[in-house]
Protein backbone atom coordinates (compact mmCIF):
# COMPACT_ATOMS: atom_id res chain seq x y z
CA UNK A 1 0.00 0.00 0.00
CA UNK A 2 1.15 3.56 -1.00
CA UNK A 3 1.96 5.55 2.59
CA UNK A 4 0.79 8.53 0.70
CA UNK A 5 -1.96 9.11 -1.93
CA UNK A 6 -3.85 11.73 -3.84
CA UNK A 7 -6.68 10.90 -6.01
CA UNK A 8 -8.15 13.58 -8.42
CA UNK A 9 -7.75 16.49 -5.86
CA UNK A 10 -9.24 19.85 -6.40
CA UNK A 11 -8.85 23.14 -4.65
CA UNK A 12 -10.15 26.10 -5.08
CA UNK A 13 -9.89 29.66 -3.63
CA UNK A 14 -12.58 32.30 -3.08
CA UNK A 15 -11.05 36.18 -3.57
CA UNK A 16 -13.34 38.90 -3.91
CA UNK A 17 -16.64 36.50 -5.36
CA UNK A 18 -14.02 35.31 -7.63
CA UNK A 19 -13.10 31.39 -7.63
CA UNK A 20 -9.79 30.60 -8.66
CA UNK A 21 -8.83 27.57 -9.39
CA UNK A 22 -5.62 26.23 -7.71
CA UNK A 23 -5.11 22.20 -8.50
CA UNK A 24 -7.13 20.46 -10.77
CA UNK A 25 -7.67 16.70 -10.67
CA UNK A 26 -4.34 15.89 -8.84
CA UNK A 27 -3.32 12.73 -8.03
CA UNK A 28 0.03 11.13 -7.13
CA UNK A 29 1.40 8.10 -4.35
CA UNK A 30 4.41 7.84 -2.61
CA UNK A 31 5.69 4.34 -0.99
CA UNK A 32 6.64 4.69 2.70
CA UNK A 33 10.15 5.34 3.26
CA UNK A 34 10.74 7.06 0.10
CA UNK A 35 11.33 10.35 -1.01
CA UNK A 36 9.18 12.39 -3.75
CA UNK A 37 9.62 15.57 -4.71
CA UNK A 38 7.48 18.02 -6.96
CA UNK A 39 8.51 20.90 -9.09
CA UNK A 40 6.68 23.66 -10.97
CA UNK A 41 6.19 27.03 -12.39
CA UNK A 42 5.61 29.46 -9.67
CA UNK A 43 2.22 29.93 -8.35
CA UNK A 44 0.93 26.75 -9.73
CA UNK A 45 -0.39 25.16 -6.68
CA UNK A 46 2.52 23.70 -4.76
CA UNK A 47 2.26 25.65 -1.47
CA UNK A 48 -1.41 24.74 -1.42
CA UNK A 49 -0.65 21.04 -1.98
CA UNK A 50 1.20 21.40 1.30
CA UNK A 51 -1.49 22.70 2.84
CA UNK A 52 -3.94 20.09 2.57
CA UNK A 53 -1.08 17.57 3.18
CA UNK A 54 -0.34 19.24 6.64
CA UNK A 55 -3.83 19.03 7.25
CA UNK A 56 -4.48 22.91 7.43
CA UNK A 57 -6.18 23.44 4.21
CA UNK A 58 -9.31 20.83 4.78
CA UNK A 59 -11.48 22.76 2.08
CA UNK A 60 -10.77 20.63 -1.10
CA UNK A 61 -12.23 17.95 -2.86
CA UNK A 62 -10.72 14.19 -4.07
CA UNK A 63 -9.52 11.68 -2.03
CA UNK A 64 -5.98 12.12 0.31
CA UNK A 65 -4.93 9.36 2.73
CA UNK A 66 -1.30 9.53 4.87
CA UNK A 67 -0.83 6.11 6.30
CA UNK A 68 -5.19 5.18 6.19
CA UNK A 69 -5.95 8.60 7.19
CA UNK A 70 -7.27 12.10 6.12
CA UNK A 71 -4.50 14.79 6.81
CA UNK A 72 -6.45 16.11 9.64
CA UNK A 73 -6.59 13.23 11.32
CA UNK A 74 -3.34 12.60 11.43
CA UNK A 75 -0.02 13.53 13.68
CA UNK A 76 2.49 11.87 12.15
CA UNK A 77 3.66 14.82 9.43
CA UNK A 78 5.73 17.51 9.77
CA UNK A 79 6.38 20.41 8.00
CA UNK A 80 9.32 22.70 6.83
CA UNK A 81 8.59 26.01 5.55
CA UNK A 82 11.28 28.51 3.76
CA UNK A 83 11.42 31.08 5.94
CA UNK A 84 12.46 28.85 8.77
CA UNK A 85 9.06 29.43 10.81
CA UNK A 86 11.74 29.89 14.15
CA UNK A 87 10.65 31.92 17.18
CA UNK A 88 13.11 34.91 17.14
CA UNK A 89 13.31 35.59 21.26
CA UNK A 90 13.73 31.82 21.67
CA UNK A 91 17.15 30.05 21.78
CA UNK A 92 18.06 26.87 19.26
CA UNK A 93 17.29 24.74 22.77
CA UNK A 94 13.96 26.62 23.41
CA UNK A 95 12.88 26.76 20.03
CA UNK A 96 13.70 22.56 19.23
CA UNK A 97 11.57 21.49 22.78
CA UNK A 98 8.63 23.68 22.12
CA UNK A 99 6.86 21.31 20.03
CA UNK A 100 7.26 18.28 22.79
CA UNK A 101 5.61 20.96 25.78
CA UNK A 102 2.75 21.54 23.46
CA UNK A 103 2.27 18.47 23.46
CA UNK A 104 2.57 17.78 26.59
CA UNK A 105 5.58 15.80 26.97
CA UNK A 106 7.51 15.55 31.06
CA UNK A 107 9.80 17.76 31.57
CA UNK A 108 12.51 14.80 31.83
CA UNK A 109 11.69 13.39 28.38
CA UNK A 110 11.54 16.82 27.08
CA UNK A 111 15.04 17.11 28.12
CA UNK A 112 16.17 14.05 26.75
CA UNK A 113 14.66 14.20 23.15
CA UNK A 114 15.98 17.66 22.94
CA UNK A 115 19.33 16.98 23.68
CA UNK A 116 19.38 13.98 21.64
CA UNK A 117 18.22 15.39 17.85
CA UNK A 118 20.00 18.19 18.89
CA UNK A 119 23.26 16.21 18.76
CA UNK A 120 22.22 14.02 15.85
CA UNK A 121 21.68 17.37 14.02
CA UNK A 122 25.25 19.08 15.28
CA UNK A 123 23.55 21.56 16.69
CA UNK A 124 24.26 20.74 20.56
CA UNK A 125 26.89 23.89 20.62
CA UNK A 126 24.48 26.36 19.09
CA UNK A 127 22.06 25.61 21.61
CA UNK A 128 21.89 29.12 23.44
CA UNK A 129 22.25 31.07 20.59
CA UNK A 130 19.23 32.68 19.17
CA UNK A 131 18.03 32.51 15.50
CA UNK A 132 19.81 35.99 14.74
CA UNK A 133 23.45 34.81 15.65
CA UNK A 134 22.41 31.55 13.21
CA UNK A 135 23.89 31.35 9.42
CA UNK A 136 20.85 30.32 7.23
CA UNK A 137 21.82 26.96 7.60
CA UNK A 138 21.94 26.95 10.77
CA UNK A 139 19.04 27.98 11.03
CA UNK A 140 17.02 25.67 8.79
CA UNK A 141 19.33 22.84 10.96
CA UNK A 142 17.22 23.98 13.92
CA UNK A 143 14.10 24.27 11.96
CA UNK A 144 14.87 20.60 10.42
CA UNK A 145 15.34 19.34 14.59
CA UNK A 146 12.45 20.80 15.82
CA UNK A 147 10.23 18.61 13.12
CA UNK A 148 12.34 15.78 13.93
CA UNK A 149 11.82 16.18 17.94
CA UNK A 150 8.37 14.87 17.48
CA UNK A 151 9.61 11.90 15.65
CA UNK A 152 6.83 12.43 12.51
CA UNK A 153 6.69 9.86 9.80
CA UNK A 154 6.02 11.92 7.07
CA UNK A 155 8.03 14.97 6.57
CA UNK A 156 7.18 17.93 3.94
CA UNK A 157 9.43 20.54 3.06
CA UNK A 158 8.36 24.16 1.26
CA UNK A 159 11.48 24.99 -0.80
CA UNK A 160 13.22 24.95 2.57
CA UNK A 161 16.73 25.49 1.23
CA UNK A 162 15.81 28.13 -1.64
CA UNK A 163 17.58 31.04 0.39
CA UNK A 164 20.84 29.50 1.15
CA UNK A 165 23.99 30.04 -1.46
CA UNK A 166 24.82 27.37 -3.69
CA UNK A 167 27.43 25.62 -1.44
CA UNK A 168 25.36 25.76 1.97
CA UNK A 169 22.46 24.23 -0.48
CA UNK A 170 24.37 21.26 -1.32
CA UNK A 171 25.70 20.97 2.47
CA UNK A 172 22.33 20.90 3.31
CA UNK A 173 20.84 18.29 0.37
CA UNK A 174 23.88 16.11 1.36
CA UNK A 175 22.42 15.98 4.85
CA UNK A 176 18.83 15.36 4.01
CA UNK A 177 20.10 12.13 1.96
CA UNK A 178 22.24 11.35 5.36
CA UNK A 179 19.48 12.15 7.64
CA UNK A 180 16.69 9.75 5.34
CA UNK A 181 18.71 6.85 5.09
CA UNK A 182 19.27 7.04 9.03
CA UNK A 183 15.95 7.29 9.87
CA UNK A 184 13.64 6.09 6.51
CA UNK A 185 11.47 9.06 6.87
CA UNK A 186 9.09 9.27 3.75
CA UNK A 187 9.82 13.08 2.86
CA UNK A 188 7.57 14.85 0.32
CA UNK A 189 9.60 18.02 -0.83
CA UNK A 190 8.69 21.12 -3.64
CA UNK A 191 11.44 22.42 -5.16
CA UNK A 192 12.01 24.99 -7.99
CA UNK A 193 15.81 23.76 -8.45
CA UNK A 194 16.19 20.97 -10.97
CA UNK A 195 19.14 19.55 -9.83
CA UNK A 196 17.82 19.51 -6.26
CA UNK A 197 14.84 17.55 -7.36
CA UNK A 198 17.38 15.27 -9.76
CA UNK A 199 19.95 14.48 -6.34
CA UNK A 200 16.62 14.41 -3.87
CA UNK A 201 13.61 12.34 -5.47
CA UNK A 202 13.16 9.05 -6.03
CA UNK A 203 10.36 10.15 -7.34
CA UNK A 204 9.96 13.62 -9.44
CA UNK A 205 6.30 14.73 -9.84
CA UNK A 206 6.53 17.75 -12.26
CA UNK A 207 3.66 19.84 -12.32
CA UNK A 208 1.64 22.43 -14.80
CA UNK A 209 0.57 26.10 -14.40
CA UNK A 210 -1.86 27.13 -12.01
CA UNK A 211 -4.24 25.36 -11.68
CA UNK A 212 -1.83 22.66 -11.03
CA UNK A 213 -1.97 18.90 -12.01
CA UNK A 214 0.87 16.41 -12.03
CA UNK A 215 1.91 16.39 -16.04
CA UNK A 216 4.68 13.93 -15.40
CA UNK A 217 6.18 11.52 -13.23
CA UNK A 218 9.47 10.05 -13.19
CA UNK A 219 11.47 7.49 -10.91
CA UNK A 220 14.74 8.20 -10.55
CA UNK A 221 17.45 6.02 -9.63
CA UNK A 222 19.78 8.76 -9.14
CA UNK A 223 18.55 10.27 -5.74
CA UNK A 224 20.64 9.79 -2.88
CA UNK A 225 23.92 8.97 -4.82
CA UNK A 226 26.47 11.63 -4.10
CA UNK A 227 28.41 10.92 -7.01
CA UNK A 228 26.08 10.98 -9.25
CA UNK A 229 26.00 14.89 -9.56
CA UNK A 230 28.24 14.78 -12.21
CA UNK A 231 27.25 11.88 -14.10
CA UNK A 232 25.98 12.02 -17.64
CA UNK A 233 22.57 10.49 -16.52
CA UNK A 234 22.51 13.14 -13.78
CA UNK A 235 22.69 15.93 -16.41
CA UNK A 236 20.78 13.83 -19.27
CA UNK A 237 17.52 13.45 -16.52
CA UNK A 238 18.04 17.20 -15.50
CA UNK A 239 17.53 18.22 -19.33
CA UNK A 240 14.34 16.10 -19.56
CA UNK A 241 12.64 17.48 -16.45
CA UNK A 242 13.97 21.07 -17.77
CA UNK A 243 12.40 20.63 -21.14
CA UNK A 244 9.09 19.06 -19.42
CA UNK A 245 8.89 22.57 -17.13
CA UNK A 246 9.10 23.89 -20.80
CA UNK A 247 5.93 21.58 -22.21
CA UNK A 248 8.23 20.85 -24.46
CA UNK A 249 7.91 17.07 -23.88
P1 LIG B 1 2.94 27.98 -5.48
O1 LIG B 1 3.24 27.49 -4.11
O2 LIG B 1 3.14 26.95 -6.54
O3 LIG B 1 3.67 29.26 -5.83
P2 LIG B 1 0.30 28.58 -4.40
O4 LIG B 1 -0.23 27.28 -3.89
O5 LIG B 1 0.82 29.55 -3.39
O6 LIG B 1 1.36 28.32 -5.56
O7 LIG B 1 -0.88 29.32 -5.21
C1 LIG B 1 -1.65 28.69 -6.25
C2 LIG B 1 -2.67 29.66 -6.83
O8 LIG B 1 -3.65 29.95 -5.86
C3 LIG B 1 -2.08 31.00 -7.26
O9 LIG B 1 -2.75 31.42 -8.43
C4 LIG B 1 -2.38 31.92 -6.09
O10 LIG B 1 -2.50 33.25 -6.52
C5 LIG B 1 -3.69 31.37 -5.58
N1 LIG B 1 -3.85 31.51 -4.13
C6 LIG B 1 -3.02 31.01 -3.17
N2 LIG B 1 -3.48 31.31 -1.94
C7 LIG B 1 -4.62 32.02 -2.13
C8 LIG B 1 -5.59 32.63 -1.25
N3 LIG B 1 -5.47 32.52 0.07
N4 LIG B 1 -6.63 33.28 -1.81
C9 LIG B 1 -6.77 33.36 -3.15
N5 LIG B 1 -5.92 32.82 -4.03
C10 LIG B 1 -4.86 32.15 -3.54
Amino acid sequence: MDYLSIASLQVSYVHDNQITPALRDLSLSLAIESTGVIIGPSGCGKSTLLGVLAGLNQNYQGTVRINGKAPGECDETALILQEYGLLPWKTTWDNVKLGLELRGFSKQETVLRTEKILDKLGLLHLRKRYPVQLSGGQRQRVAIARSLVLEPELLLMDEPFSSLDALTREELQDFLIELWQETKLTILLITHNIEEAVFLGQKIFVMSECPGTIIKEYTNPLAGDYSARGKMEFLELANSLRSSLRGWN
